[in-house]
């Protein structure tokens, strides 16, 4: 009789030997499939197939970190003693990892249609058929960037604390991108994505979503550039989401807390930052989104947290190291873009919460102000932000006007949420990817409603 071992605890019996010989010690391995077909204006640019096993031991002994890679499994106890002797040269000072109970789980995947019963052919066809619609929408569209991916993996997690986790994960994404050019030689973009993480058949039927990155694109060529200035200023859901990541939830990575004192100081927990009808939360069990995982790459199940609560500094995120070292609750928010990589305080589903505001109620008292739409791109350096909207439109006499471009929002963070005067009842998720310490892009979504926002600095052209 043959006897079948999981893979789950065949990790957990290798490790179990040298759970003494390090304060702590963790197996991460990644067995993965991906598709990736893209088009550049109407040439096939790439059709991928991949397939890969990754994986790495770490080691943490005496507050000092190891982390080694490898592919395929046969020399796996020669890594674990690379691990043990990499960590106990470093460690100098005392192990402080937060507490956590073992786990043993299995986290299976509900499919709806899973893609890897389609032929690539047909995954071709659908984003051919789309390139397309981008292409011929007008003769003002320079290029195009359409692309599909699909991704299934398997991570497999042990620790020397008994922990033994499978995690199965789908991504399906399609994302589309046009270059439009006015006569001026002026250069507009327009984007649009679409992710799954259940279900091919969510990149069926797109068509009337995929021309508005067209649509989007040209329609910014005729609008003129936006007189500089302080406004007020109400974000798009999309921006909202984009600019409560960027500006704040950075900031929150107990990581970065800990190592700037300055930031300790202006993020102590407890303090008043915002109307009391603002609440900032990164979730990750919130169904089926890009960020949404039951377990982070340390084995800690995922929550809803509030970082902001009622307007009041409430929680930031945490590895279990950094939740160790400052005392405070391990969130789950240790994440890696791979087995190749160590995992570090990251993000999840990072949103504002819906208040009970309408569109209308907001922009019903604006003599004179910006609507800022989309996110084209941006930067931030500490408490300091600058963003470009994709699209903006003046608001005069309580009513949205004439189209405007150019629109960059720049501030302090903390003082931009202290302007924040009402929050829209609408609030909606969009996926994104996330870069931080050479790991990008990660998979996050940001969130949020229609945001109004006093005295915004306003840079025009
Ligand atoms: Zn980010």
């Amino acid at each position: 009789m043959v006897t079948f071992v999981s893979l789950q605890d065949r990790l957990l019996d290798t490790i179990a030997p040298y759970r003494d010989r390090v304060d702590y010690l963790e197996i991460r391995l990644e067995q993965s499939e991906s598709t990736l077909i893209s088009y550049r204006g109407v040439h096939l640019d790439a059709v991928d197939r991949s397939f890969s096993l990754v994986g790495n031991a770490r080691a943490c002994h005496n507050g000092g970190w190891s982390f080694v890679t490898f592919n395929g499994l046969t020399d796996l106890k020669d890594r674990l003693e690379d691990a043990i002797a990499q960590a106990k040269l470093i460690g100098k000072e005392t192990t402080q990892l937060a507490e956590i109970a073992p786990i043993q789980d299995y986290v299976a995947v509900e499919f709806g249609r899973d893609p890897r019963g389609i032929a690539l052919d047909t995954k071709r066809q659908l984003i051919e058929h789309y390139n397309r619609l981008l292409v011929e929408f007008d003769p003002r569209i320079q290029t195009t960037m359409t692309s599909y991916s699909d991704r299934f993996k398997t991570t497999y997690f042990a620790n020397s604390l008994g922990t033994c986790i499978a995690q199965e994960r789908l991504d399906v994404s399609g994302r589309f991108g046009v270059v439009a050019k006015g006569a001026d030689g002026l250069v507009r973009q327009g984007f649009e994505s679409v992710h799954s993480r259940s279900d091919y058949a969510a990149l069926e039927g797109l068509e009337a979503q995929v021309v508005q990155a067209a649509d989007r694109a040209v329609r910014q060529l005729d609008a003129k550039p936006v007189k500089g200035g302080q406004y007020t200023v109400i974000l798009d859901p999309y921006l909202t989401g984009v600019f409560i990541h960027e500006a704040f939830g950075h900031l929150s990575e107990a990581d970065f807390v800990y190592e700037n004192p300055r930031m300790q100081e202006l993020l102590v927990l407890g303090k008043p930052m915002a109307i009391p009808q603002l609440n900032v939360v990164d979730d990750g069990t919130i169904p089926d989104l890009p960020g949404s995982l039951k377990y982070d790459d340390e084995g800690v199940p995922t929550q809803r947290k509030y970082l902001i609560k009622d307007g009041i500094l409430t929680q930031r995120l945490h590895s279990r190291e950094t939740a160790g070292k400052m005392q405070e609750a391990p969130t789950g928010n240790a994440r890696a873009i791979s087995a190749m990589h160590p995992p570090i305080v990251r993000m999840t589903n990072t949103g504002i919460e819906a208040g009970d505001a309408t569109f209308e109620d907001m922009i019903r008292d604006i003599a004179e102000g910006v609507y800022a739409v989309r996110m084209l791109g941006g930067q931030t350096n500490g408490e300091m932000f600058t963003f470009s909207a994709a699209e903006g439109y003046m608001i005069r006499d309580g009513k949205l006007a004439e189209p405007v471009s150019d629109v960059t929002l720049t501030g302090n963070v903390f003082q931009t949420l202290k302007d924040i005067e009402a929050i829209g009842n609408d609030s909606v998720y969009k996926s994104g990817g996330c870069g931080k310490g050479g790991q990008s892009p990660l998979p996050v979504s940001t969130g949020g409603p229609h945001v109004r926002i006093n005295n915004v600095v306003v840079g025009g052209r």
